[in-house]
C-alpha cells in the first residue's frame, strides 16, 4: 500500500520550490523567496519510526483521507494519550473524526468535562484544499506523545479534526487551488452537496456542520480554531490570523473572550512564529486587489462565519488564515507553531480564559450588533510588510493588472479600516415561534438554544413584524447563494392578538445563548434565518378579488368614508402612474378593505418586549 502520492510533479515541485522558483503546474505564480526557519528543526529524519505521511514528501503532498486516517489509528494505539473517535458522517457517509489529546486519555470529547482542564478544538480542513492544519496537527500529536511534548496536556486538552469536509477533501486534485502554492494534491472548498462549511454556521444546512455543532456542544471548547489559506495578494506575512473584536476595536457579542485573545493568545502565538523565523500578522483583505496602495481592512463578520458564530456562543474562535503564495513546508511548520503556542496559551491561562468566557456567557447586553460591513468603519495606519509590485496591462483582460515582483517593500503608513454594524438589535424578553416552523424549531434545538414548548394553545397580545420590501439578496437575482434564496428586508412593528398552537416554542433571551438567539429570530439581520430563506411562504399572497367585486366594493368603501376617499384623491393626483394603472387603483382598495390577507408578509414569529 502506498501512503503518499508521490509523482513526478511532487518532486520537480519540491527541488525547484525550495530552489526559489514557481515550477509545475502553477508557473504563472508569482516569485516564491527561499525561506529558512528554526521550525524546519520539527520535520523528523526520514528513518523516524512516526514520520507522518506529508513529512515523507518534504511537506510538499499530504496524505488522503484513508491514509490520515491509518496514520492516526496507529498513533492511537502506540500511545494512552491520544483517541479518537467519529462525530458525525458526511453526506457521501464518511466518518468524520475528532482525536482527543489529554493526560488521561479521555476517549470521548465529553469525558474531557472529568479532568477539569479547559480544552482547546482545532479544526482543519473546513475548505478542504486549505488543508495545512491537517498536517500540522499530525506531526504535533506525534510529538505530544513521543517527543517531549506531552506537557502541553498538563493544564488543557486538545480535540483535533484533520479533516472537517471529508467529501470535499477526496474530490482531489493537483487543479483546485491556483492561487495556493502546495500540497500537490489539494481538496476541494465545499463538500458534497456544493455547500460552503464556513457559511453554513446559523443555517447549520449540511450534515457536516450539524455533527459541528453536536460537538461544540458537547465538548465547550475554552478555544476554537479554524485552520486555512488564503486567497489574495501577495506580501511578505506567513501566517496571519483574526479574531472578533481585535484590540477591543469593535466590541461584538463576547469582549472579554476577545480581550483575553488581546492579552494571552496574540503574543504569546506571535513571539513563538517570530522566534522561530515566521512573519506573523493579522488577517485582511484588500480594499482594491489590483492597487494595494488604497488600503486594506478587517474586523468583525457575520456568524455564518467561525468566527462570528463563536462571538455568539461565547467560544473565543480565531481563523487562521495562512499565505496561499508561501510553499506548503513553510505553511505546515507555522501551522505546527500556531497550535502549539495557541494550546500553551490556553493551560498558562485557562483560569483567565474561563473567567472571561464566563462572564460574556452571563452578559445580556441591550444591544447586538449585526450586519456587519467591508471596511467602513474606523481608520488607522500601518507599516504593511509588502512586496513590491508593477502594473502592465493584460492582452487578456484588456485592462491594468498586477504583477508581483517578488521583492520586500515596506508600504509604510498603509490605510486600514474597520467594519462596522449596519444595525443594532435591541433584546426582547423573548420570541414565540409557531408550532408551523418545525424547521426552525429545529434549528433552535439543534443549537442548543433553550426554549419551553407549549402544551396547550395559548393567546397572547404581542408585538410582531410585517416584512418591508423584502427582496432578494443584491448579487443573487434568481441564483440561489449556498443552496438557498436569500432576502433582505425592513420591517413594520405592529401588536396583535395571536394564538399560539401547543407545540410552539417561547424563547427567552435570558440565557446564555441568547445573543444567538435574537441573531437568528430577527429578520433584518442578514443571517437570521428569514435572511436564508426559511420563511419564503410569507412572501406569497394566496387569495385574489375579481375586478367586478372590487370595483363597486370600492365605490362604496368611498363613498361611505370621506378620510379614505381625500386620501385616495391626494394618491391620484400625487401619483400618475397610479392613477393610469386600474389593477393598482382596485389594489389600493382591496389592501383596505376587510378581505385581504392580513397574514400577508407577516413575520410569524412573536416578540414578547
Ligand atoms: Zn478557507
Amino acid at each position: 500500500m502506498t501512503i503518499f502520492r508521490l509523482s513526478v510533479p511532487t518532486v520537480g515541485f519540491f527541488i525547484l520550490a525550495t530552489a526559489g522558483f514557481a515550477a509545475g503546474p502553477q508557473d504563472f505564480l508569482p516569485p516564491v523567496r527561499p525561506w529558512h526557519g528554526a521550525s524546519e528543526a520539527l520535520i523528523v529524519k526520514p528513518d523516524n519510526p512516526w514520520i507522518t505521511p506529508s513529512e515523507k514528501t518534504g511537506l510538499t503532498d499530504s496524505p488522503n483521507y484513508d491514509d490520515t486516517v491509518a496514520w492516526l489509528r496507529k498513533l492511537c494505539a502506540a500511545t494512552p494519550l491520544v483517541k479518537m473517535t467519529e462525530f458525525g458522517r458526511t453526506a457521501q457517509g464518511r466518518t468524520l473524526y475528532v482525536v482527543i489529546a489529554s493526560q488521561e486519555g479521555a476517549a470521548t470529547p465529553a469525558a474531557l468535562a472529568a479532568n477539569g482542564k479547559p480544552t482547546m478544538l482545532a479544526q482543519a480542513g473546513i475548505h478542504s484544499g486549505e488543508i495545512d492544519g491537517k498536517d500540522a496537527g499530525l506531526m504535533l500529536l506525534r510529538d505530544i506523545a513521543f517527543a517531549g511534548k506531552a506537557g502541553l496536556l498538563d493544564h488543557a486538552n486538545l480535540l483535533f479534526i484533520p479533516i472537517f469536509n471529508a467529501d470535499g477533501h477526496e474530490r482531489s486534485s493537483e487543479w483546485n487551488r491556483p492561487n495556493q502554492r502546495g500540497p500537490v494534491h489539494q481538496g476541494w472548498r465545499t463538500t458534497a452537496q456544493n455547500l460552503n462549511l464556513n457559511r453554513d454556521y446559523v443555517k447549520a444546512d449540511a450534515p457536516e456542520m450539524q455533527a459541528m455543532i453536536g460537538l461544540l456542544r458537547a465538548s465547550d471548547p475554552a478555544l476554537y480554531l479554524d485552520l486555512h489559506v488564503t486567497d489574495g495578494l501577495d506580501y511578505q506575512y506567513d501566517i496571519t490570523y483574526g479574531y472578533e473584536d481585535w484590540g477591543g476595536e469593535q466590541p461584538s457579542s463576547s469582549p472579554r473572550g476577545s480581550a483575553w485573545l488581546d492579552r494571552y493568545f496574540h503574543p504569546a502565538v506571535d513571539a513563538a512564529l517570530q522566534q522561530a523565523g515566521h512573519i506573523p500578522g493579522r488577517y485582511f483583505d484588500p480594499t482594491n486587489d489590483r492597487d494595494l496602495t488604497e488600503g486594506i481592512y478587517a474586523g468583525n463578520s457575520s456568524p455564518r462565519f467561525s468566527t462570528g458564530y463563536g462571538d455568539l456562543r461565547h467560544i473565543p474562535t480565531v481563523l487562521l488564515e495562512n499565505h496561499s503564495l508561501k510553499p506548503y513546508r513553510q505553511r505546515v511548520l507555522g501551522t505546527y507553531l500556531f497550535i502549539e503556542s495557541a494550546l500553551r496559551s490556553v493551560g498558562e491561562h485557562g483560569a483567565e480564559l474561563r473567567a472571561a468566557i464566563a462572564a460574556d456567557r452571563t452578559a445580556r447586553p441591550e444591544k447586538i450588533p449585526v450586519n456587519w460591513g467591508s471596511g467602513d468603519g474606523p481608520e488607522t495606519h500601518v507599516d504593511f510588510l509588502g512586496i513590491a509590485y508593477e502594473d502592465y496591462v493584460s492582452p487578456a483582460s484588456g485592462v491594468k493588472e498586477v504583477r508581483w515582483l517578488g521583492q520586500p517593500k515596506v508600504y509604510a503608513g498603509l490605510s486600514l479600516k474597520g467594519n462596522k454594524p449596519g444595525l443594532r438589535l435591541d433584546r426582547p424578553k423573548a420570541y414565540w415561534v409557531p408550532v408551523t416552523k418545525p424547521e426552525v424549531i429545529a434549528r433552535l434545538k439543534l443549537h442548543g438554544v433553550q426554549y419551553e414548548t407549549l402544551a396547550e394553545p395559548r393567546t397572547v397580545t404581542i408585538d410582531m413584524y410585517r416584512l418591508v420590501n423584502p427582496k432578494a439578496h443584491p448579487g443573487e437575482g434568481f441564483h440561489p447563494f449556498e443552496s438557498r434564496h436569500t432576502l433582505t428586508t425592513g420591517v413594520q412593528r405592529l401588536t396583535r392578538t395571536e394564538t399560539f398552537s401547543a407545540g410552539s416554542v417561547r424563547v427567552p433571551t435570558d440565557q446564555p445563548l441568547g445573543n444567538l438567539a435574537i441573531v437568528m429570530l430577527e429578520p433584518e439581520a442578514n443571517d437570521s434565518l428569514l435572511g436564508w430563506g426559511f420563511f419564503s411562504e410569507i412572501l406569497q399572497r394566496t387569495e385574489y378579488i375579481e375586478g367586478y367585486v372590487i370595483a363597486p366594493l370600492a365605490e362604496k368603501m368611498l363613498a361611505d368614508d370621506p378620510k379614505l376617499a381625500a386620501e385616495f384623491a391626494a394618491k391620484l393626483k400625487a401619483d400618475e402612474k397610479f392613477a393610469q394603472d386600474p389593477t393598482a387603483r382596485l389594489q389600493w382598495f382591496y389592501e383596505r378593505s376587510k378581505f385581504y390577507d392580513d397574514r400577508y408578509l407577516l413575520y410569524p414569529v412573536g416578540i414578547e418586549r
